[in-house]
């Protein structure tokens, strides 16, 4: 089902990032830089609480992952030993009119009639060119508006002198012909795109003061690529073991063909990656005898030692899944895409995308939202590291002395099993993803195989990795539009008004609670708000308002997002009473309900509701 172009609650969403301060665009006092975005008071507050709710349950909480923070900018080399300097390309194809260019598979269906010439010349001048061009004339265009445009794509490039007046020039072989649902018309200029090239993403620099080859250096496109070229570091000045795991939250640049949907395909954006070493299965086989099954679905449970890569990479995407439920993406917002066979890369042995259902994500054939990707949890095996330890010459092998004493007494029978399984596997992916020729995959995994197993008898492997690799923008884009809903609520004089309310997870939501006094022209009012106000401001993040009606600032607060509400009226000065004296009104955003609470018993109740 095609993707419908307008999106009015998309609209309303991008229009409230910009009115409340969530999500600005870049530069826009100057008309914007297409695929970057900034993040507005708002924004940046939820997106702190994002990364360090991340931050906390990846690294903190667990004792088997730490931290990294490494460098944007890293040697080259290391993009030529990942691959991305060769192959981190998407097809793309250019209008040959306007040289805008969009990304082959973005490409929208497009349908009219197409207007071809094989080249054009002028009347007066006698100059010529002769070179196919050809348009689309869609649905209401005329088509001498379409002749223009042919007429200055010949005229582009040659004098005037040349041309004479361009807008008079003839067009010739003229033939035109229907189109229906087509790919191959730019989608603003209506003309026929050239063939598809591929365009590297990757941002290039120059480190130093000379503009040359040998300086040239790439921003990162992921965040990925320092944990490996660090993992040895790691290793060596840390008491982690394998399995273990080493997360980093950070900016990644990619110059993508065509940003859209707001933040989610961006230029600049932060990911946030957890890459997970374990031991190959032939470790565990031989250490373990054999290698843990899995249930069919669901969380495998509690990390066990006979875990091989298949359960472990089972269970990141359950933690991961874990990890949305527990701030408000609930399962049925998300998706799951296990990547097939011809999607995955040649060295991956599983990819599971974890998706949300974006309000422009695409229908499929029922009308159910299919979702976009959030995260990927791949199975990438030993290839990141086996890459590294080959380009920079150092050995990235981790030893086990268990394994060492164990291999010796392993049978005969199982090794020469273990090797035969080994070498079928790889002449397999040989054969099916680098499109070698039977005989020579059989040898290069012959050779793989020399190599694997004489380290293991020394107790030596490469570990294989499992990588989580989340977007933070896509997230927060994914928070926002989920928080998004309108509803009604009576306003002061009980006449019922719609209102706008961002039902972010208290975990997350940008300011926990606002503190109101009811009025802001009565100083013990005042003094009595500001003394709540800075007993909670410590504990998490608090804004202190006192301008407007009451029931306005709490649609602000709506509009914000703000999960609790702290109002101090008359009753907390104990004006109507001793018995209300230091209660304050505790508002609940969600469903305006209102309850009478102590002053005193406010930050406990509070930090348990934020938990
Ligand atoms: P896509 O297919 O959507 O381009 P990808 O598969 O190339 O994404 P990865 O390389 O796996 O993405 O990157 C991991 C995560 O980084 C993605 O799941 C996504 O959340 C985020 N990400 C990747 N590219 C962008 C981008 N251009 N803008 C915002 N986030 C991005």
């Amino acid at each position: 089902m095609a993707e419908p172009k307008e999106n009015p609650l998309m609209e309303k969403i991008v229009s409230l990032c910009k009115r409340r301060g969530f999500v600005y665009q870049s530069s826009e006092i100057y008309g914007g830089i297409n695929g970057f975005w900034d993040y507005g008071p708002l924004g940046a507050e939820l997106k702190r609480n994002v990364k360090e709710l991340w931050w906390n349950t990846m690294t903190r909480e667990r004792e088997d992952v730490v931290g990294l923070d490494a460098t944007i900018i890293m040697s080259p080399a290391i993009w030529r030993a990942s691959g991305h300097v060769d192959t981190f390309v998407d097809m793309m194809r250019e209008c040959p009119l306007t040289r805008k260019r969009v990304r082959s598979d973005q490409v929208e269906e497009q349908s009219g009639t197409v207007y071809r010439w094989t080249g054009a010349e002028s009347a007066t001048t006698g100059w010529k060119v002769q070179k196919p061009f050809a348009v689309l004339q869609r649905k209401g265009e005329h088509p001498d508006s379409v002749r223009k445009k042919a007429r200055e794509y010949y005229a582009h490039g040659a004098a005037a002198a040349q041309t004479g007046d361009w807008k008079q020039l003839g067009l010739q072989g003229e033939t035109t012909a229907p189109v229906e649902n087509s790919v191959d018309f730019h989608p603003e200029s209506g003309v026929e795109l050239s063939e598809s090239r591929p365009f590297n993403l990757m941002f290039k620099t120059y480190v130093g003061p000379v503009e040359s080859e040998e300086n040239v250096a790439y921003l990162r496109p992921e965040t990925a690529q320092a944990i490996f070229a660090q993992f040895k570091n790691v290793l060596d000045s840390t008491p982690v073991k394998v399995p273990f795991g080493i997360g980093q939250i950070g900016k990644a640049f990619r110059n993508e063909v065509t940003p859209r949907n707001f933040t989610f395909r961006s230029r600049e954006f932060e990911q946030m990656e957890l890459e997970f070493f374990i031991p190959p299965d032939e470790a565990i086989e031989a250490l373990h005898g054999s290698v843990a099954t899995i249930p069919a679905a669901g969380h495998p449970g509690e990390p066990q030692p006979n875990w091989g890569w298949e359960a472990w990479h089972r269970y990141w995407v359950e933690e991961r899944v874990r990890f949305y439920e527990g701030i408000g993406l609930t399962r049925d917002t998300l998706g799951l895409h296990i990547q097939t066979p011809e999607e995955l890369a040649h060295y991956a042995r599983a990819c599971t995308d974890i998706l949300y259902k974006f309000p422009f994500s695409k229908r499929d054939e029922k009308g159910e939202l299919k979702g976009e990707e959030l995260e990927g949890i791949a199975a990438r095996g030993d290839f990141d590291l086996s890459q590294h330890e080959e380009h920079s010459g150092k050995p990235l092998t981790v030893f086990d002395d268990e394994l060492r004493a164990t291999w010796g007494k392993v049978s005969d029978d199982k090794k020469k099993d273990m090797r035969e399984k080994f070498v079928a596997h790889k002449t397999h992916v040989f054969v099916e993803k680098k499109k070698l020729p039977p005989e020579e995959a059989a040898t290069a995994a012959q050779k793989e195989a020399q190599v694997f197993f004489d380290r293991f008898a020394k107790g030596q492997y490469i570990p294989h990795v499992i990588e989580p690799s989340a977007g933070v923008d896509r997230l927060i884009l994914a928070l926002i539009s989920n928080a998004y809903y309108e509803d009604e609520m009576p306003d002061e004089k009980g006449k019922m008004q719609v209102r706008v309310v961002m039902k972010f997870h208290p975990r997350i939501a940008p300011i926990k609670v606002a503190v109101l006094p009811l009025l802001k022209n009565k100083p013990d009012l005042v003094t009595k708000a500001r003394e709540i106000y800075s007993s909670l401001k410590g504990h998490f993040a608090c804004f202190y308002d006192d301008g407007g009606a009451i029931g306005r600032r709490y649609r602000r607060q709506d509009e914000a997002g703000t999960p609790f509400c702290v109002t101090i009226d008359f009753d907390t000065l104990g004006e109507k009473g001793p018995e209300l004296k230091d209660t304050v009104t505790l508002r609940y955003r969600d469903d305006g309900r209102q309850e009478r609470v102590k002053a005193s018993e406010l930050l406990p109740l509070l930090l348990e509701k934020i938990r």
